[in-house]
């Protein structure tokens, strides 16, 4: 490599004691450093890169979606919503489990409003777990999985995603069950790989879920970016799940409204009731506005929808094409707006120092998605683009790919 990386700081790494410990931190967060989303968008901020590092699309969802929480802020809803989130976007959750995923969901105490699926997830593992408990979960895994847990002062297990179908091993998955795992956390359509868990995986996992009695939170946030030849099956709607499920959701991903923070987790009234009382001292309610803004989206017609996926899918094709063409290695998504590449295939082997020499070597921003395992050497080779960007920007990308001299 001919040129020094830039400098970033640091990034989640997931990692239980950091070199340095960081002044003042408490010592369950040491190691939680900067989010590599931040950190990637500040390198591509500082280099004038293309980014295709944190997923957020670059333009806006529906415009009366949009306009219905301009209204709402006019029309002086202005003050606290109530804690579990306004009536009427627990009602139009329920309306949306109920007409895409075939759930039934009581919006009085069985739908809880969140700012964003973060807190969701957030709530519920400080509801549900505590210090001395086990939270199993795949790697890689989404950032937030691993600061959530140790917020709540649990420990992780994690079991790995292994091929280019990020596929698990049941007998693996079983033995990382113990006596102190209280949750399962689950993510499908799954962040950074794209997977999508297929109903024979989701049967083995509800299976020995049951056995355990174990209670699962999905993080279902990417449920409508989920391409031909694969289906997003709710965990919850399997036989003896939904009792035992938090189902999560957001509408950052749904509406490409990044920056509301609106979502929310759905479940058993008792299950929820936990999760609310987590909330209440975390944010107690969001956004009123968003939430006016969420709930007419939450009713669009099955066109908004299926025109969402159709786009995401043309634009998965176009980033997948020119990755290939630049002479990478990729895996098409099955799901979600990433596509992931094998390094090696161009003759790198660190996805850490790929990542940061690529602003300079290419112009253009990615995620090493080794930050995302407890067991780097696993994703050491992988690399995550987001597709979820103007096609001139995904074109863009791909000339200056196709154009670097090395890596
Ligand atoms: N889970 C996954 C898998 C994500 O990719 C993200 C990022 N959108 C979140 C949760 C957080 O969602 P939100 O922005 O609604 O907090
Ligand atoms: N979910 C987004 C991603 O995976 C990032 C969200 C964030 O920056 N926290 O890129």
């Amino acid at each position: 490599m001919s040129t020094a990386p830039p400098e970033v700081t640091s990034y989640t790494r997931g990692v239980a004691s950091p070199d340095e410990p960081v002044p003042f931190l408490t010592q369950r967060l040491q190691g939680f450093g900067t989010t590599i989303f931040t950190a990637m968008s500040a390198l591509a901020a500082e280099t004038g890169a293309v980014n295709l590092g944190q997923g957020f699309p670059d333009t806006d969802g529906p415009r009366e979606v949009a306009e219905a929480a301009i209204a709402a802020i006019r029309d002086g809803h202005n003050q606290y919503p109530p804690l579990a989130g306004l009536p009427v976007l627990r009602d139009a959750i329920a309306h949306h489990r109920r007409h895409h995923r075939g759930q039934e969901f009581d919006p009085a105490d069985e739908i809880l409003v969140t700012t964003g699926a973060t807190e969701a997830l957030a709530a519920s593992l400080l509801a549900l777990t505590g210090p001395g408990d086990e939270v199993v979960t795949f790697e890689p895994y989404y950032d937030s999985y691993a600061a959530g847990i140790a917020m709540s002062g649990a420990s992780r297990r994690v079991v790995t995603l292994r091929g280019a179908d990020f596929a698990f091993d049941p007998a693996e998955f079983e033995a990382a069950f113990t006596s102190r795992t209280k949750v399962l956390l689950l993510n499908t359509p799954h962040n950074p790989t794209g997977k999508v868990f297929s109903r024979a995986e989701l049967e083995t996992i509800a299976r020995v879920c049951i056995e355990r009695d174990v209670v699962v939170v999905t993080d279902e946030v990417y449920e409508h970016l989920v391409y031909e030849g694969h289906e997003h099956i709710p965990l919850a709607t399997l036989p003896g799940m939904a009792e035992r499920t938090v189902t999560i959701s957001s509408a950052g991903k749904i509406f490409s409204f990044t920056g509301w923070k609106i979502g929310w987790a759905c479940g058993p009234g008792p299950l929820i009731a936990a999760v609310r009382t987590a909330k209440q001292f975390l944010t107690f309610a969001s956004g009123g506005p968003w939430q006016h803004g969420v709930a007419t989206g939450l009713r669009l017609g099955d066109d908004f929808f299926a025109g969402y996926t159709a786009e995401m899918a043309s634009k998965r094709e176009r980033l997948c094409a020119g990755l290939e063409a630049a002479g990478f290695d990729t895996i098409r998504p099955q799901g979600t707006y990433f596509a992931t590449v094998d390094i090696r295939s161009v003759g790198a082997s660190d996805g850490i120092e790929f990542c940061m020499s690529l602003p300079r070597s290419a112009g253009v921003v990615a995620v090493p998605t080794q930050v995302f395992y407890d067991n780097e050497d696993e994703g050491r080779h992988l690399v995550r683009f987001a597709f979820c960007k103007k096609d001139e920007v995904l074109d863009e990308a791909a000339r200056r790919l196709q154009a670097a001299e090395e890596f």
